[in-house]
């Protein structure tokens, strides 16, 4: 978005409240007797790492992830020197220079990757630190169990290498009584024995509220920061830390059976008033709300009418007076009125993929 442009006038407007961002980092720490990390991967989930970072730094976090040695590498201008960056991909071959270069700690998952990190070791004959991560059940990414039992009877397999942390990741979380959740536990019980006096690692944001049997020593959240539920169903115990406003851009009336809108998807009964807003799919509000999702004029929740369009969404505002839906008017999509998750559900997604996919073009405001 132009700069020049006055942010009172411009098409639409994207609010990060760093403060709900700091209260939930707080809350979230509260609830360990350990330590609590944060994850930044793709921007702080849409949020900007370059202002998130540093505002959960001020709040005592020491220990941030990243997915891709890129974020790290841009994460460590960011945050103080003596905060640990872990890169969750771990060095892409050819890479562990890097890694090392700008104090980065690769996440280890698999016999390569511990490889390179020890060649590196012995080139520069000192010890390196890093996270190992074990595959307990989720095959996506670590060493899996036969591989680490493996890899683990042979002498000195670890040498050069200084494991500062070894974790796992569960893949159902956010259903507390999924028997996977305690299946993975209880395997990373067994597997992390192979790592005495190491700093373990389990929780991502859903399984902080597992219960304390899932801390170990460090809490990875990252969603919960944002504000998505991390217990879905159940109230939110964190704050909402976005808002994105819409500006319209003309209103029309159509009459009984015009239709709007590609696919002439949406046909008018009565005489009813469209408002065009300045936020499309190119920005993130996803082509799966057509017809489905809504917003707010107002306060009053207004549905979309036909499909998302690029640039631009078609609100039905008949239930408006018309004095009150004008070119300018704000549009509410996310904040006080309709959260995150709520979007999301509506989308038939995840608030991580809504947030995540916001787009570039708005204005974006940090509070
Ligand atoms: C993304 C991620 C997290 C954070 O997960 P949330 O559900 O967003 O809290 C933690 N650990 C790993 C390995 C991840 O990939």
């Amino acid at each position: 978005m132009v700069d020049s442009v006055d942010a009172s006038r411009a098409g639409a407007r994207l609010t990060v409240d760093l403060g709900a961002i700091r209260d939930n980092y707080r809350l979230l720490a509260s609830k360990t007797k350990g330590a609590c990390a944060a994850v930044m991967k793709a921007d702080a989930y849409g949020l900007g790492m370059e202002q998130v970072a540093p505002a959960l730094a001020l709040e005592g976090c020491k220990t941030f992830f990243t997915a891709h040695l890129e974020e790290g590498i841009r994460l460590r201008q960011l945050v103080p020197e003596d905060c640990a960056i872990y890169v969750l991909h771990g060095p892409p071959p050819g890479t562990a220079r890097d890694c090392f270069q700008y104090d980065l700690r690769p996440v280890l998952n698999d016999p390569g990757q511990i490889q390179e990190w020890r060649a590196l070791a012995r080139t520069l004959d000192r010890e390196l630190p890093a996270a190992i991560q074990l595959d307990t059940g989720m095959s996506r990414m670590g060493l899996a169990p036969e591989d680490l039992l493996a890899l683990s009877k042979e002498r000195d397999w670890l040498a050069g290498v200084r494991p500062t942390l070894v974790m796992s990741h569960l893949a159902c979380a956010d259903e507390p009584l999924h028997p996977v959740n305690e299946a993975q536990r209880r395997r990373f019980e067994e597997l992390r024995a192979l790592f005495p006096g190491v700093p373990a690692s389990l929780a991502n944001s859903s399984g902080v509220f597992l219960g304390s049997s899932y801390h170990y020593d460090l809490l990875r959240p990252g969603a919960a920061l944002y504000g998505i539920n991390p217990q879905p169903g159940t109230p939110n115990p964190l704050r909402q830390a976005v808002s994105l406003h819409a500006r319209v851009v003309q209103v029309r009336s159509v009459c009984d059976g015009a239709v709007v809108g590609y696919g002439a998807h949406h046909a008018c009964t009565g005489e009813q008033r469209i408002a065009t807003i300045a936020v499309g799919y190119a920005d993130g509000w996803l082509r799966s709300l057509s017809g489905r999702g809504f917003a707010f004029v107002d306060g009053v929740k207004v549905p979309i009418a036909g499909r998302v369009s690029m640039d631009s969404i078609t609100l039905d505002v008949t239930g408006i007076a018309p004095e009150r839906v004008v070119p300018g008017s704000e549009v509410e999509l996310m904040g006080s009125h309709q959260s995150v998750d709520e979007v999301a559900a509506l989308a038939g997604t995840i608030g991580y993929e809504v947030l995540t996919r916001l787009g570039s073009r708005f204005h974006r405001r940090y509070v």
